[in-house]
């Protein structure tokens, strides 16, 4: 979904809005651009995040020469129509100093922080890492625990106590990303079929 380009209120900036770009998945906040009509036009048409760059004083499509761009999900506008909050899927790392996000320390959810965690251990499979021990396992052993773990969490609400229950929680959501992972999709792939129901 996307704002009317109609009803932005671009005379309030000079003809530029500032569009801030979260991650679709993580609502993470990449980075701040700049939109002029033109630019929002160019967004929604090619699907890719494109700002008016103030510096090279041009259109520029965030990614159109690192490849690392930031495929368009929705946009939607402020209160007074003179700010745009743009929700992408960032194909790649989004700052040039090759980190997620301009802002370093931008918060993301914990869940989801621990989706990225769990997908670097797959790849890199650090020695002593439990996580590791769980993907050299193989996905069978990682869909018991899920089981047990499905079961622990099913027994401590009827019997434990709300710390017993909180703990399996935990395990179980851990276990249920590592599985996904095995299988090579992520949290935010069952998110996203959460978030097409309606929830
Ligand atoms: P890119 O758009 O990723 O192909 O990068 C092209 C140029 O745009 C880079 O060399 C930087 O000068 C600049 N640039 C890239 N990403 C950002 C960003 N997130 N914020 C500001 N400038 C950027
Ligand atoms: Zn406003
Ligand atoms: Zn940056
Ligand atoms: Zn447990």
């Amino acid at each position: 979904s996307a704002p009317d380009g109609d009803a932005l209120d671009f005379a309030k900036g000079d003809g530029l809005l500032p569009a801030i770009v979260q991650d679709a998945a993580t609502l993470r906040v990449l980075m701040l651009g700049y939109m002029d009509r033109a630019a929002f036009d160019e967004t929604l048409r090619r699907g890719e995040v494109t700002f008016f760059s103030r510096s090279k004083q041009r259109l520029w499509t965030k990614g159109e020469a690192s490849g690392h761009v930031l495929e368009l999900v929705s946009m939607q506008t402020d209160c007074d129509a003179d700010t745009l909050l743009v929700l992408a899927t960032p194909r790649g790392p989004t700052c040039h100093l090759q980190r997620p996000s301009c802002f370093p320390e931008a918060p993301a959810g914990t869940l989801a922080q621990l989706d990225a965690l769990i997908a670097s251990r797959e790849r890199e499979r650090p020695d002593g890492s439990y996580t590791t021990r769980l993907f050299d396992g193989g996905i069978r052993r990682i869909a018991q625990k899920v089981g047990e773990e499905g079961v622990e969490t099913a027994l401590a609400a009827l019997v434990q106590t709300d710390g017993e229950l909180l703990g399996e929680s935990a395990d179980l959501l851990y276990h249920l990303i590592v599985l996904l992972r095995a299988r090579g999709l992520s949290l935010a792939d069952a998110e996203r079929v959460l978030a097409a129901r309606g929830g």
